[in-house]
């Protein structure tokens, strides 16, 4: 389990489904957050170079967890 405030940047891969905090060059951006799904990686941003991505809190995607009836 990576730790809450793990930091990832672009290609990383995604350890943990959940909500992540996103910092970008303050100039073409305020931090956000986002939900990024475990399998995937981070994406680049189409306006900076440097976006950074820490884990706020991870939750499972509901389609991976066994209690729910999904396709
Ligand atoms: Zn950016």
């Amino acid at each position: 389990m990576a730790p809450i405030g793990a930091q990832f940047k672009p290609g990383d891969a995604v350890p943990h489904s959940g909500i992540y905090r996103v910092t970008h060059d303050p100039i073409h951006a305020q931090e956000h957050e986002v939900t990024c799904l475990f399998g995937k990686h981070f994406p680049p941003c189409r306006g900076c170079g440097e976006p950074r991505f820490v884990l706020v809190r991870a939750a499972r995607y509901v389609e991976t967890q066994d209690h729910f009836k999904c396709a």
